[in-house]
């Protein structure tokens, strides 16, 4: 729901390191000025389990690695004015993309991560998301209207891009050295 005069802003983590996260946060005093304009509806830095409707502005960082969240970014597609994909893994998978190799005989990895590994109460969890084959790019599953690049973006490119559509104006990346 629309809360307020305030845009509607949510940032969804998807298979990334949490870096583009980061940088959104080293936006520091501007994240002050950004508080003033935004209401953050759902984000891994808020405490919001379910994506909300009528969201103006979402950001997405890392690509689509299992199927939890291929059904996340769908939802999110519906639910979202403006999808900007954030970050270079949100476009080639990066490192993180490199488990999407296991999906076929994961159970070695669960086996040391779960069993091996732990002292107390060993068990293989039975809910863990399904991985996808591969990794995908958001653009390969759904519309993405702006694209920030960068690993990870900095945090001016973030203010600037965020800024413009938050007064209504297209973003221009083409000059985008000047934002770090
Ligand atoms: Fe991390 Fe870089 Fe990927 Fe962002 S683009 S999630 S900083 S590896």
């Amino acid at each position: 729901m629309k809360t307020s005069e305030k845009t509607n802003l949510a940032t969804i983590w998807l298979s990334g390191c949490s870096g583009c996260h980061m940088s959104f946060l080293d936006q520091d005093e501007l994240l002050i000025e950004l508080a003033k304009k935004v209401h953050l509806v759902y984000s891994p830095i808020v405490d919001i389990k379910t994506f909300p409707e009528n969201v103006d502005i979402t950001l997405v960082e890392g690509a689509v690695g299992n199927d939890e969240q291929l059904n996340l970014l769908k939802q999110a597609r519906v639910q979202t004015k403006i999808l900007v994909s954030l970050g270079d893994c949100a476009v080639t998978g990066n490192v993180t993309a490199l488990r999407n190799s296991w999906s076929d005989s994961n159970e070695p990895v669960l086996e040391r991560a779960y069993m091996e590994t732990s002292d107390v109460n060993p068990q293989i969890p039975t809910d863990i998301p399904k991985l996808l084959k591969k990794a995908r790019p958001l653009h390969e599953i759904v519309n993405v209207d702006y694209f920030i690049p960068g690993c990870p973006p900095s945090a001016d490119l973030i203010n600037y891009v965020l800024t413009e559509l938050l007064f209504g104006r297209t973003p221009h990346m083409e000059d985008k050295s000047k934002y770090g």
